[in-house]
């Protein structure tokens, strides 16, 4: 079965007499896709993430999880398959140093010590990090923590990864390389990755995109499609990259490039097109 998460009419609150901030929420990601959902603060973006991976329990609906429901019974056994990475990784240090770190994970999971040995360095390796087994945690930049919090989370192997803005708090260099190193160890572990993020350009690498508006999916589609949305993204509180609104200039004074460009260098390559048909 490809079909690797499930959400059927998910609906959820918080509070008994709370409003619901999911609404009749209906998706489905594949097995080794990666998934960016969007939406403006407070969309409940977070509260899907949670429902993934058994914090918090549907109210209505069912979230399933490669083939089952998610409910009390199961929960240790799906978090073992969904590993999370958080905004801040401050908050996910535990060791002196990052071999340390990593290896926690792996013993609280029980793992024996000649697995740990193997998989510890080869999981930093994935991440760019193998030359900091020895270095302490707290002393690694914003972009360099986030890398070890990765390889934390693949070193106990999970079919899932959930990315919570973890890229929120680091410069656009660091967002970046973060990216692409998801993006590298995703294609090459069949990983099933879902990344979080209210910011659009961080959609662009992912094969599909969930935008959310207020508990609800608003739009399906890749990420190109999305950005085609434009005036829209605007109006449910998402900022439009720069890109967007000038292909959007230009198309409002007769310029109509053929694709949607996702980047500088797609834009720069549709105005030569343009440019050499002229
Ligand atoms: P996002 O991740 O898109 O910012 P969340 O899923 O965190 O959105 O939140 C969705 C809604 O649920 C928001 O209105 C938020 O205020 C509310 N909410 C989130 N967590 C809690 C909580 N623990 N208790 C009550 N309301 C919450």
């Amino acid at each position: 079965m490809s079909e690797q998460v499930e959400f059927r009419n998910v609906s959820f609150r918080y509070q008994e007499d709370a409003p619901r901030v999911l609404k009749n929420v209906n998706f489905s990601i594949n097995r080794g896709e990666w998934v960016a959902v969007i939406g403006h603060n407070g969309s409940g973006k977070s509260t899907i993430a949670k429902l993934m991976n058994g914090l918090l329990f549907a109210e209505a609906g069912e979230v399933r999880v490669s083939g089952e429901v998610i409910g009390e019974e199961n929960i240790w056994e799906i978090r073992k398959r969904v590993g999370m990475v958080f905004q801040n990784p401050d908050n996910q240090f535990v060791g002196t140093t990052v071999r340390d770190d990593v290896a926690f994970g792996m013993e609280n999971r029980g793992i024996p010590r000649e697995e740990m040995l193997q998989k510890v360095p080869e999981s930093l390796e994935a991440v760019q990090m193998g030359a900091y087994e020895e270095h302490e945690p707290h002393r690694l930049s914003g972009g360099q923590k986030q890398r070890v919090a990765i390889a934390g989370v693949l070193a106990v192997a999970p079919d899932y990864m959930i990315m919570d803005e973890a890229t929120a708090m680091l410069d656009p260099k660091g967002r970046h390389e973060i990216l692409e190193t998801v993006r590298k160890v995703q294609q090459a572990s069949d990983l099933t990755l879902i990344t979080i993020t209210h910011d659009l350009n961080e959609i662009v690498a992912a094969d599909r995109v969930l935008v959310m508006n207020e508990g609800e999916v608003w739009f399906e589609g890749t990420p190109r499609e999305v950005f085609a949305y434009k005036e829209d993204l605007s109006r449910i509180g998402l900022d439009v990259p720069l890109v967007a609104k000038l292909t959007e200039e230009l198309r409002k004074q007769g310029i109509d490039l053929e694709e949607e460009p996702l980047n500088h260098e797609e834009m720069v390559e549709e105005l030569w097109n343009l440019h050499s048909k002229m």
